[in-house]
């Protein structure tokens, strides 16, 4: 089995806000710190020399105290052992947060949404541009921004994006809404959005030495992608099961009937650590399965036979929330697939990286 190079401590599934493209379910379960301490003690043999432990939600700075504490004990009983993460939803970010991100050099994941913040929340709009005001002036170097669209929302990406450039945010994301359903209209507008921000992120390039948008390249010439959940990765969650991934709670975590529940989690906190062992590799063998040469699209047309296969990276939970089946892709992602490598054949994208 491979080094484990990231933790994820889903805090609470508490949050202040009902994002509608949000898979998650809310709850009002939250981790102890007692929790926390047994299973990063657990996994200390298995880490990677430098690991990143991540704090998830919900929205995390519900649960500061807990972050505090966590962020106490690492680095008191694993010194540099760790590279703290943290994603937030931004509205509840005060001074005294930032300031501890920056003496322990997290990195950050924001969202936000542009114009399209309103429905997230019409309530957050001031408190979220206040919070990525202080990121930007206090931790410059610490966050990225995610912005997530939506088939409704798409016609406003290139624009989104520039607006937080020309605010001084250096460092960007976008996500596509994984579950609504993207209509051959929605998508020709997204590659029309993709070229123009390309273009975008080209000049951006050469004015600065590098270019604002942090999206990873498919495979990145890494030859046939597999999902790492389970192998180098673990995720705890607020009602104390662990998972390869937390993206695997938000699919399976509330239904254990489904047979894909037994076959993904690890169990709850003291039947992984009882079993570790045992128990652990065979789970982690179902996982090693998710691979994209095993996955097939919605009209049954096998990755495996497809030209674009070893530049294809979909994530299978991401699929199976529009498809309902780990390994299932809803077909509009295949298209999707084709837009993104369409646009990253062009020259300013080839600029981008460097070609
Ligand atoms: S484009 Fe579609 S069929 Fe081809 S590898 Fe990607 S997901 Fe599979
Ligand atoms: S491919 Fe998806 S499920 Fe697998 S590790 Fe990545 S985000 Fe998690």
């Amino acid at each position: 089995m491979r080094e484990i190079s990231s933790l994820t401590l889903v805090l609470s599934d508490k949050c202040n806000f009902s994002c509608p493209y949000c898979p998650q379910q809310k709850g009002k379960n939250t981790l102890k710190i007692e929790d926390i301490r047994d299973f990063l003690d657990l996994l200390r043999p298995r880490l990677d020399r430098k690991a990143w432990l991540g704090f998830y939600g919900g929205e995390p700075l519900l649960s500061w105290p807990l972050v505090k504490k966590t962020v106490a004990y690492a680095e008191k009983n694993f010194k540099d052992k760790f590279r703290f993460s943290l994603t937030t939803n931004g509205s509840l970010l005060e001074r005294e947060h930032v300031l501890f991100f920056r003496k322990h050099r997290f990195d950050l994941l924001l969202s936000y949404d542009g114009p399209a913040q309103k429905n997230r929340d019409a309530n957050s709009v001031t408190a979220v541009e206040g919070a990525l005001d202080q990121l930007r002036r206090l931790y410059p170097e610490g966050y990225a921004i995610n912005s997530v669209f939506t088939p409704k929302t798409v016609p406003q990406l290139a624009a989104s994006m520039e607006e937080l450039l020309r605010q001084g945010h250096s460092r960007l994301q976008y996500a596509l809404d994984a579950c609504a359903p993207w209509k051959k209209a929605d998508l020709a507008i997204l590659e029309k959005q993709l070229e123009r921000f390309t273009t975008v992120c080209a000049r951006q390039r050469q004015k600065a030495g590098k270019a604002p948008l942090e999206n990873p390249n498919d495979t990145d010439g890494r030859g046939i992608f597999a999902c790492t959940a389970g192998r180098d990765r673990l995720a705890l969650l607020p009602d104390r099961t662990v998972w390869g991934c937390y993206l695997f709670y938000d699919l399976l975590g509330h239904s254990r009937q489904n047979p894909d529940y037994e076959k993904y989690c690890f169990g709850e906190l003291e039947g992984f650590m009882a079993g570790f062992k045992k128990g652990f590799p065979a789970v982690t063998a179902n996982y090693a399965e998710l691979r994209q040469d095993y996955f097939f699209s919605e009209k049954k047309e096998l990755c495996s036979l497809c030209d674009d296969l070893e530049r294809c990276a979909v994530c299978p939970v991401v699929a199976a929330l529009a498809t309902g089946t780990l390994a299932v892709i809803p077909d509009w992602t295949c298209q999707l697939k084709k837009i993104a490598r369409r646009v990253q054949d062009k020259p300013a994208a080839r600029m981008i990286n460097g070609d």
